[in-house]
């Protein structure tokens, strides 16, 4: 169980709600860091007296340490300062919620400085997951999840016998703002329609890759790093309502899985207690109220990101940190005007089979690729 907690990403979606589930937990919040959102976190580190404090952004991290002054809390800056907080000695756990490729290395600074590591910075294992893993493993580090699929997943596994027993995932989405959308429809849909996500508030890279469904493709990917299984392993399950967060099926047919309102404090809280549970101010599911849930199987024609994950996890190396570098400079592109919603699967293909990714790769490698896919997007775009 947590006790001093480093908060990577603490402006974000996940990094506020991180915060409300420390202040009720009563966890100690050592480190918070986050890119260039000053005000934000001079209000975060007024409230919880954290050591460490570090934006990205050079003159962010200026104006923060004129506004802290009057405090004793030391300020960093760059990207360094972000790693300094992962590997902060008085913290015992480090909460990733930084957004996208940034979180690399930050993870690995925590991994290299053996701190239990919640992860809700998927990017970290799609692009780099071997590497993740293996360093993870010689340093004796636990990552715990945090996305709320593989919580759910994670809690489903809790007292598994023996990992031979366990058949398969049902690894649920929501099927995002669009679904039941043809590609004609979704030709022209708009930035504020793919940010209207029906159950969940999040942020807005992420919000885009639901409605792209691409953000099923990465948990695909982190799960299989996650738990160790092969992506055929992994059945991918439309259900709307998104209260049964994901399911684990034995070698006997049975199926357990893990439900609840779609609240991201409840997998928040699981990554920062475990093994333990306590009390939590999420409201309580009443399976009556609801009377029904549903299920169906995902349109992969129409929503190719997820196809194309499954076929870059298929390929190995780097193939998915090829497509999560695509993806993240066409879902940018996207949200700032400059392509539209389809081209996203396209340019995201056009990395994956343009693109050479490594089989067997080392941190440079990782960024390399990171890179080139970058770079193939910009000039593909046009
Ligand atoms: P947000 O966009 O809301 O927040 C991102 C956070 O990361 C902010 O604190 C931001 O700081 C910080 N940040 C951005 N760029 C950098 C950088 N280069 N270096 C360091 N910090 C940076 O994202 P979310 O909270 O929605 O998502 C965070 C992660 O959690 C993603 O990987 C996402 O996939 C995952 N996740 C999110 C869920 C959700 O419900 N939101 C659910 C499951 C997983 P600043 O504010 O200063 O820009
Ligand atoms: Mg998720």
């Amino acid at each position: 169980m947590t006790k001093r907690l480093s908060l990577l990403g603490s402006t974000g979606s996940i990094g506020t709600q991180c915060l409300d589930v420390a202040e009720k937990a009563g966890l100690e919040v050592v480190c918070l860091a986050a890119h260039s959102n000053s005000i934000l976190l001079e209000a975060q580190a007024r409230k919880f007296r954290p050591e460490l404090v570090a934006l990205v952004d050079e003159a962010a991290a200026k104006d923060l340490k004129v506004r802290l002054a009057d405090t004793n809390i030391r300020v960093l800056s760059g990207l360094q300062g972000v790693c300094e907080c992962a590997a902060f000695a008085h913290a015992d756990t480090v909460l990733n919620s930084v957004v996208g490729m940034a979180g690399l290395a930050p993870t690995l600074a925590a991994i290299e400085a053996k701190k239990t590591i919640a992860l809700a910075n998927k990017e970290t294992l799609v692009a780099g997951g071997a590497l993740v893993m293996r360093l993870a493993k010689e340093n004796g580090v636990s990552i715990l999840p945090v996305d709320s699929e593989h919580s759910a997943i994670f809690q489903c596994l809790q007292g598994m016998h023996d990992k031979a027993e366990l058949k398969s995932i049902l690894l649920t989405a929501s099927g995002g703002p669009f679904f039941g959308k043809t590609k004609a429809e979704l030709a022209g849909v708009t930035l504020a329609e793919a940010l209207h996500h029906p159950n969940w508030s999040m942020g807005a890279k992420i919000t885009v890759d639901s409605a792209t469904m691409m953000n099923k493709g990465l948990e695909l990917i982190e799960a299989v790093w996650l738990f160790g299984v092969s992506p055929e392993q992994i059945r991918i399950i439309v259900h709307r309502e998104s209260i049964l967060h994901s399911a684990v099926e034995f070698s006997d047919n049975a199926v357990i899985a893990q439900l609840g309102v779609p609240d991201m404090r409840v997998p928040i809280q699981y990554a920062l207690t475990y093994p333990a549970r306590i009390e939590s101010p999420v409201k309580r599911l009443s399976l009556t109220e609801l009377g029904t849930l549903h299920f169906c199987l995902p349109d992969e024609d129409t929503f190719r990101c997820l196809p194309l994950c499954r076929k870059a996890i298929a390929r190995g190396g780097l193939a998915p940190c090829v497509v999560n570098g695509a993806n993240e400079m066409a879902n940018r592109l996207f949200r700032k005007g400059k392509i539209g919603f389809l081209q996203i699967a396209d340019l995201v293909e056009g990395a994956l089979e343009n693109v050479a990714g490594k089989q067997s790769y080392t941190r440079e490698d990782i960024f390399a690729a990171d890179q080139a896919a970058r770079d193939y997007v910009l000039k593909a775009m046009r």
